[in-house]
C-alpha cells in the first residue's frame, strides 16, 4: 500500500469520524457511526446513524448516492451483517457494488463481530481494517463499546472531539 493511499485513507476516515460526531449521544442503543463514500478521490456521499439509531450510517450514505460502483466506503465501525429490525448494511454494500471497504475496528456486537471481512472478500471487495485505530483508541472505545454514554462522558467527548480528530 503506497503512502499516498495511506494518507488519503487517514484523511477520509477522519472525515467519517467527524460525520459520526454529528449524532453522538442521540442514537439510543446504537453507536453513532459515520460513513463517507469516495470515488476517484472525491467524496460523493456521506451518512451518519439516524437519530434514535436507525437507519445506520452506511444505509444513509448509500441511499443518497446513485452510482457507488467502484467506490471506497469508509465507515467508523465494522458494517453490520446481522438481521435486526432492518436488513444488514453489508447487503446494501454488496448490492451497490462498492469495491473497497475500510473501517478502524470490529463491532463489539457479537452478531457482527469479525464477520464482515470474510463476506466482503468472498464478494471480491477489498477490505482494510485498523485505519486510525491507534490514534483514536480511547475515543473509539468510548463511542463504540459503551452501551450507555452518560451526559458527563458525552460532554467530554464533544469538547475533546475536535482536538482528537485533527491530531
Ligand atoms: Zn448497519
Amino acid at each position: 500500500m503506497s503512502t499516498n493511499q495511506n494518507n488519503s485513507d487517514n484523511k477520509f476516515m477522519r472525515l467519517a469520524f467527524k460525520k459520526a460526531s454529528e449524532h453522538l449521544g442521540s442514537t439510543k442503543e446504537n453507536p453513532s457511526v459515520g460513513c463517507i463514500i469516495v470515488k476517484n478521490g472525491s467524496i460523493v456521499s456521506s451518512g451518519v446513524t439516524s437519530i434514535n439509531g436507525r437507519p445506520h450510517a452506511e444505509i444513509n450514505a448509500l441511499k443518497s448516492n446513485k452510482n457507488s460502483f467502484a467506490s471506497t466506503l469508509y465507515t467508523t465501525l465494522e458494517p453490520c451483517v446481522h438481521y435486526g429490525k432492518t436488513s444488514p448494511c453489508i447487503n446494501q454494500i454488496l448490492k451497490k457494488k462498492i469495491s473497497r471497504v475500510c473501517y478502524p475496528i470490529l463491532d463489539c456486537d457479537k452478531r457482527t463481530h469479525n464477520k464482515a471481512e470474510s463476506i466482503l472478500k468472498k464478494n471480491k471487495i477489498k477490505v482494510k481494517i485498523g485505519i486510525l485505530k491507534k490514534k483514536l483508541k480511547f475515543f473509539i472505545k468510548v463511542i463504540f463499546c459503551h452501551k450507555k454514554i452518560t451526559s458527563c462522558l458525552f460532554l467530554m467527548l464533544k469538547l475533546l472531539f475536535p482536538k482528537i480528530i485533527f491530531l
